[in-house]
């Protein structure tokens, strides 16, 4: 490690910081600046196996079978926890991601402390089914099912809200008894370390959350294919779902993935068109348009398609780019350089068939301290159909095809005619239009006049490309166990 990258992110193996090795290492990059910060030290096969056999030893040793008073309890004092140590966590994230710090603050950490909080009230307050079974000649049979954890289950998130996304899993998958291998995005790795520390002065026992570093096809797949996984929660892409669902297929264990989106909006000349660019501008924006739940497809009503193209570039503009520790900064970079090519390949894409760039385009010229950065300018595109490229594939990046319709079945047809399904947007001022242009689109998750309010006891997931399975309150604890069904005869 050179005197420039400062420290290491380790990994956390059977209630212990492992002792890193130089020669098994990568560089963390900060994505506002390009420059190295810390190396993190990459897991090989033998880590893993190390984490697995911690997982299941805790399991047996009594996590499993801990009251659950007693872990909700934890859970609060994680949550507690985290609030103390809370400006730690923002300054992690923000060095990782390059997000602003507000939105450090009032999303990604706070979101964390929720997600504990929430689910430690989600499992206190679970009950069990039970039916009462009428048999011939009078008698009845007692049918009641017992939920046991999972077992060692396999946690792999992305690098787009790292510890917001990585809570979500860990808070009930611990909630129900669960010991855990966590594989973080390797772009990402510090947040998922600072929690391990939290949680072992909580009191976790030594093996229940474990953490190995790396990358997908080296310690991701030595993760998901281990066969000592019991079940795997994944957040990611599409892509990278489809290959994890392939390699965890021959032992037949549980996937509950929650994957890319591809989402619309639906803007009607009834809405009240402020509240509606204020909400898109959220939208398309928010994360620098790394949030799975981001619009990239806005298809407007033609009668006001001038006025929300228009109203909503001038928003873009208004963006504020620029050092993420300074509280005015809106927006952050990309990921990384490697992602950038990606989404600047969109725009080339936008560009040849046919696209007007209403607002943006390229890459902004940020003053001589972010020029490493990855920088993206807020996009904005019409001209476009459903037909091209960037219409149909997830871009995931600071940018939207905005596209106009005349009637109400025609951007339904419109917003459905996608094979990913994880979200929309609808934005109107009729009430009964909204409930069923709502119910009729083809996602997990559909908003009237707002976009990523959450419940936490309310289903999160998507349907076709988007994922499999739900997640959020009772769905979390019903994927994070598995139930024995117990009949007696009466
Ligand atoms: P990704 O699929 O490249 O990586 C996600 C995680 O999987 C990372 O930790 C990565 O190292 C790991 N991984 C990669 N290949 C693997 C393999 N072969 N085996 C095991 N693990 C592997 O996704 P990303 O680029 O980190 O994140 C962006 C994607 O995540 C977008 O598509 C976005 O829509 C999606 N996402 C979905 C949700 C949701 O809730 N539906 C939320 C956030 C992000």
């Amino acid at each position: 490690m050179t005197a420039e990258t400062g420290r290491w992110i380790r990994n956390f193996v059977a209630g212990q910081f492992v002792e890193p090795d130089e020669n098994r290492s990568f560089d963390k990059t900060d994505p506002a600046t390009g420059r190295v910060f810390a190396r993190v030290h990459e897991a090989d096969r033998d880590l893993v196996d190390r984490a697995v056999s911690a997982a299941r030893r805790a399991l047996h040793d009594g996590w499993a079978t801990t009251p659950v008073r007693e872990r909700a309890a934890l859970l609060r004092r994680a949550a507690d926890r985290i609030e103390e140590r809370f400006e730690e966590f923002v300054a992690a994230e923000v060095a990782d991601t390059g997000k602003p710090v507000t939105q450090a603050r009032e999303l990604d950490v706070a979101r964390a402390l929720t997600n504990f909080r929430t689910f430690a009230d989600v499992v206190a307050a679970a009950g069990q089914e039970s039916f009462l079974t009428d048999l011939a000649g009078g008698r009845q049979a007692l049918n009641y099912a017992v939920r046991k954890p999972l077992g060692v289950v396999a946690v792999v998130v992305p690098w787009n809200l790292p510890l917001l996304l990585l809570t979500w899993k860990v808070a009930p998958a611990l909630a129900c008894g669960n010991a855990l291998v966590v594989k973080p995005s390797e772009e990402t790795p510090a947040t998922a370390t600072l929690l391990a520390d939290v949680l072992a002065e909580v009191g976790l026992p030594a093996g229940v959350y474990n953490v190995v570093h790396g990358f997908g096809d080296s310690a991701g797949e030595y993760v998901t294919s281990h066969p000592g996984i019991d079940g795997v929660t994944f957040t990611g892409s599409s892509a990278t779902g489809s290959h994890v669902m392939k390699t965890v297929a021959p032992r037949v264990r549980p996937v509950s993935f929650e994957l890319g989106g591809k989402n619309a909006a639906v803007v009607f000349d009834d809405v009240d068109i402020d509240e509606a660019l204020a909400g898109l501008t959220r939208s398309v924006f928010t994360n620098t348009g790394q949030v799975c739940l981001c619009t990239e497809r806005v298809y407007v009503q033609r009668s006001v398609f001038a006025d929300v193209a228009e109203g909503l570039a001038e928003r873009a503009r208004s963006l504020r780019l620029g050092d993420p520790l300074d509280e005015r900064t809106t927006t952050g970079p990309l990921i990384s350089r490697t992602h950038r090519n990606k989404v600047l390949n969109y725009f080339e894409l936008a560009e040849q068939a046919g696209a007007k760039v209403l607002t943006g385009g390229g890459v902004p010229q940020l003053g001589p301290g972010l020029a490493g950065g990855s920088w993206i300018e807020p996009t904005l595109w019409t001209g476009l159909t459903n037909a091209d490229r960037p219409v149909r594939e997830e871009i995931f990046g600071p940018v939207a095809a905005l596209i106009p319709f005349d009637t109400e079945a025609e951007a339904i047809a419109l917003a459905n005619d996608t094979e990913y399904g994880l979200a929309a947007s609808v934005w109107t001022n009729d009430l009964r239009r909204g409930h069923r242009v709502a119910q009729s689109m083809n996602v997990g998750m559909a908003w009237v006049n707002t976009w990523f309010l959450r419940d936490l006891r309310s289903p999160f997931g998507g349907v076709g490309l988007s994922g499999i399975g739900r997640e959020g309150g009772e769905s979390s604890l019903h994927f994070y166990t598995e139930p024995t069904n117990v009949c007696v005869q009466l």
